[in-house]
């Protein structure tokens, strides 16, 4: 006998059939339009699959996060994570509504520059900063997150080469509970590296230690963890206080704020679980007032949220290409939009709707991309009601990580439209083509056909 293989176990609630301890049957609503406007009429002019993003979503999260801090801290700053989502115009609407630039490459930096970011409001993380993004980067006045001693020396090596004194954070690791443990970026707290990094930085004498940064991982569920890290944080200030008198200016918590999209395997719908910004202000804001900074200071709060702020916004319609039943009798469906576009397939269950009412009846089924790709699946397992090729159908929160990790892979990548508050559409990122792999590609002198 064969030996079967191991299928990972997975809890699951009932949501079909007779009512369950959940209530009772829940059908699919379809959904026509995003802020007003026609899915078909998008799909119509912008070709299928297109992202949809929504002005007014962003903007009404922001607020909401930004007031869920603003009113328990007085001096909060919001720093827009960049590799979450830089479309020009999603960073723009970020900035005007007065966030600052958070990123992770000389790419992202030179984008932050663009959209017209001053050099004092753009922070710059990530373990990969060349000499010449250091360089630009300190005499433009920006915040250096450091993230390990070889940079740290670098910044020792440039300094008396600068126009500007090194304005830094360094970025701290630590056990705040949650498991896996992201020790990979920044110095370590409790093995004492933190402490060894500033007092390296400190004693150059040449180099302003400005604020400590920490950034615990992604969708983080427990929100008693950022109390955990704020309290460490404030002890590395106070030691730092007392061996150098240096106050820090500021202390960046970093992003990870879980999104409402239900993570594969997870037993409850996200909606239901995913702590509220008020839950992660909550504990963040508490922590901050009850721990005592020298002198009686407070710091600045700076958060990096990525995920939270946008993954609302975002949507991606298209249209069905196929059904099918598969060697087991189970319904499959072919779409338009794999995992090419939604990398986040691997570890959400997106939620998935009809354009337009199709039919009563739901059935199991699996949802595919149209790549020739096992992997390309975009649901497993979903109840979803019966759909014709030509039907539309949409996903929902599909903001965060989808339109910057993307995939150029079998096929082009498609147009991103921007609904404004007042209900008009805007292409803001165009649809590849072949003349853009044309602009990329060369072809030796002795492949061409001559
Ligand atoms: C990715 C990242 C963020 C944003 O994280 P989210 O989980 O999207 O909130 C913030 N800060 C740093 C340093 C990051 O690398």
């Amino acid at each position: 006998m064969n030996k079967k293989i191991y299928e990972r176990p997975v809890l699951r609630k009932v949501v079909e059939g007779i009512p369950n301890k959940f209530g009772s049957v829940k059908r699919l609503q379809p959904i026509e339009t995003i802020d007003n406007v026609p899915i078909d009429g998008i799909i119509e002019k912008y070709g299928s699959p297109v992202f949809v993003i929504s002005e007014k979503t962003m903007r009404e999260t922001y607020r909401t996060a930004h007031r869920a801090f603003s009113t328990r801290y007085p001096k909060v700053q919001f720093a827009w994570s960049y590799k979450t989502n830089y479309l020009d115009a999603v960073c723009r609407i970020f900035h005007q509504e007065g966030a600052w630039a958070e990123v992770v490459s000389g790419f992202e930096y030179e984008k932050a520059i663009d959209n017209g970011t001053p050099g004092n409001k753009i922070i710059f993380n990530g373990p990969d900063k060349s000499d010449a993004d250091l360089i630009r980067a300190i005499n433009n006045k920006s915040l250096v997150h450091i993230d390990h001693f070889d940079e740290l020396y670098t910044i020792i090596g440039l300094v008396d080469k600068l126009k500007e004194r090194p304005q830094v954070a360094i970025r701290v690791n630590m056990d705040t509970g949650i498991i896996p443990q992201w020790d990979r970026f920044g110095f370590n707290y409790e093995n004492g590296e933190a402490w060894n990094a500033i007092n390296r930085l400190l004693s150059n004498g040449k180099i302003d230690l400005i604020g400590l940064h920490i950034h615990i991982g992604t969708y983080i569920t427990m929100s008693k963890a950022y109390a955990t890290a704020v309290e460490k944080l404030a002890a590395l200030a106070n030691k730092t206080y007392d061996r150098f008198q240096t106050s820090i200016g500021y202390i960046d918590v970093g992003g990870g704020f879980a999104s409402q999209n239900t993570l594969q395997g997870a037993y409850m719908l996200a909606t239901d679980t995913t702590p509220s910004f008020d839950d992660y202000a909550h504990s963040i804001t508490t922590a901050m007032t009850a721990v005592n900074f020298p002198n009686n200071e407070t710091p600045m709060l700076i958060l990096e949220t990525g995920r939270a702020l946008i993954d609302d916004a975002g949507w991606l319609a298209g249209t069905v290409l196929a059904n099918k039943r598969l060697a087991d009798g189970r319904r499959s469906m072919v779409i338009d939009a794999g995992v090419n576009l939604m990398f986040t397939a691997f570890w959400y269950d997106h939620e998935i709707y009809p354009v337009h009412e199709s039919s009563f009846q739901s059935e199991p089924t699996t949802i595919y991309g149209p790549l020739c790709m096992n992997i390309d699946v975009i649901r497993k397992n979903i109840d979803f009601p019966m759909l014709n090729k030509g039907d539309h159908f949409v996903v929902k929160r599909v903001g965060a990580y989808t339109m910057t990790q993307w995939m150029q892979f079998i096929t082009y990548r498609p147009n991103i439209v921007l609904i404004d508050e007042k209900g008009e559409v805007h292409l803001v990122r165009k649809a590849e083509d072949k003349e853009v792999f044309r602009r990329q590609e060369l072809v030796p002198e002795y492949l061409q056909n001559k």
